[in-house]
């Protein structure tokens, strides 16, 4: 026998990497019963959201009152300033849980995501002038119309009405100065004003409670709405006698408002509950918001691959990968994007060709097969573990609410929901992992456009409101 397998790779070598392996899927693989401990917590800080203002998980009221009827008519214009990209859409709702769209996207540099929180909203008024504009043109809108506008913006912010929130953190990366502590509402209209755009922000939405909407409108057994992509979070319709902390609003007990719970906070700055390994400490430690967003750091696009690169730059770092290669490249912060994690997996050839390719192309490195094999399965564990933590923050929302006799639907959407192999399916097993059987009450699905089609059926939804002479 010789010392080497048919993938040139030393015996050796191969054992190690395999005793590697068996040492991150340790760090990585939560058990049912360590789900069953976060869920009970996670449940515990939605509760104390819900009781007091200024929690750790926000668990915003969003003045979204009630379910869609389907019968919201209009045409709205909709900004949404995601974590990637800036979409402007114009949205005709035809009443009857129809609709149509149209709409323009511009991708957000990372110096715009660091650049005054003014000049951010100068930009998304002037996407919006263009956008208007050629509308104009094409004859769509009318000349001198003045559309209502649902405004999605995708951040933490305190409400007091439906057209107002103060930003309370930049979350996925975002830093603009001068921004947080301040109503973004107000800050947008200034924008509009001075580029003269004819819209109206009525509402201020948060993809979430957008995707609640939207979802509703379409599946009206949808109870709550998740986004898993740059960042996560979820919404969920709760009775405002059940929100201790606006009691003295005055509002109807019985009436349903929408809760943006902003759940990517959950344990921030105590770090009590989650499983936190060296990687994900690193990130935190080195991000430009150390201690916030928790949960989201362990779970979203934005950084999974930042995850799985810490983890080969250690390898490296011993001595265990690309020795004699020049590893540069890979040595880059935020280099390692998620999209590569969910091509790894999806890599259908025995050869792992895809792997090869990424590698070499991305980061200039030659693989083996081994090594290949190694970082799928590496992939895997990162994004089986983010997938099972989801499942954890939708377990708590099911379980505070009592859901599981009757079931629900719970609209998803966001790029590693909807491009990541298996990721529904592993939420789905997460579920059951936590509640035996009963678990399968509890389906996500590919929710609708919840930051393009919710926030113009919420624009609805407010107008038909004030009309009502209700706020
Ligand atoms: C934000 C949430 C948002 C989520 C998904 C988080 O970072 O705080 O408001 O819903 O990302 O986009
Ligand atoms: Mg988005």
């Amino acid at each position: 026998r010789s010392s080497e397998d048919d993938d040139g790779l030393p015996h050796a070598t191969k054992k190690k990497m395999a005793d590697h392996l068996r040492k991150y899927e340790a760090l990585f693989t939560l058990t049912p019963q360590r789900m069953r401990i976060v869920v009970e917590a996670f449940k515990e800080s939605l509760e104390l959201g819900l009781a007091k203002h200024g929690q750790v998980v926000p668990m915003i009221p969003t003045y979204v009152f009630g379910w869609p009827t389907g019968q919201e008519t209009g045409s709205y214009l909709a900004v949404d300033l995601g974590g990637t990209n800036l979409r402007v859409c114009l949205v005709t709702l035809q009443g009857d849980g129809k609709f149509e769209i149209t709409q323009s996207k511009y991708r957000l540099t990372e110096e715009q995501k660091q650049e005054d929180g003014q000049i951010l909203f100068d930009f998304c008024a002037e996407c919006l002038k263009a956008f208007i504009d050629s509308n104009i043109e094409s004859g769509v809108i009318e000349k001198d119309q003045v559309l209502p506008l649902g405004f999605t913006f995708s951040y933490p912010c305190a409400q007091e009405r439906i057209d107002h929130g103060v930003l309370i953190r930049w979350t996925k990366g975002f830093g603009s100065p001068n921004t947080e502590g301040h109503d973004v509402v107000a800050m947008f209209r200034k924008s509009l004003a001075k580029h003269s755009v004819p819209a109206e922000v009525v509402a201020l939405t948060c993809d979430t409670t957008g995707t609640l909407i939207a979802s509703h409108y379409v599946n009206p057994k949808t109870r709550i709405a998740c986004i898993f992509g740059t960042g996560c979070n979820a919404a969920y319709m709760e009775r405002a006698g059940d929100i201790p902390k606006i009691q003295e609003l005055g509002i109807d007990p019985n009436a349903e408002i929408a809760i943006n719970c902003e759940w990517g906070a959950f344990d921030s700055f105590e770090h009590e509950n989650l499983p936190r390994t060296k990687y994900d400490i690193i990130i935190d430690e080195t991000s430009n918001k150390p201690g916030e967003q928790a949960f989201e750091k362990l779970i979203s696009g934005r950084y999974l691959g930042e995850i799985l690169r810490l983890i080969i730059c250690e390898l490296i770092d011993e001595g265990v990968l690309f020795l004699g290669q020049n590893t540069y490249k890979v040595e880059i912060a935020y280099s390692f994007d998620t999209a590569f994690l969910s091509l790894m997996e999806s890599d259908p050839t025995d050869e792992l060709l895809m792997i090869i390719g990424i590698f070499s192309h991305f980061f200039a490195l030659e693989t083996t097969l081994a090594e290949r094999q190694f970082f799928r399965a590496l992939a895997k564990l990162v994004a089986r573990r983010a997938a099972r933590l989801s499942a954890c923050g939708i377990a708590a929302i099911v379980s505070k609410m009592n859901y599981l006799e009757d079931g629900c639907a719970v609209g998803a959407d966001g790029s590693l929901y909807n491009k990541y192999p298996g990721f529904a399916e592993r939420i789905h097993e997460g579920l059951q992992d936590i509640f035996g059987e009963k678990g399968k009450t509890i389906v996500t699905y590919h929710a609708e456009d919840g930051s393009g089609i919710g926030s113009a059926i919420v624009a609805a939804m407010t107008k038909a409101r004030r009309d009502a002479g209700l706020y």
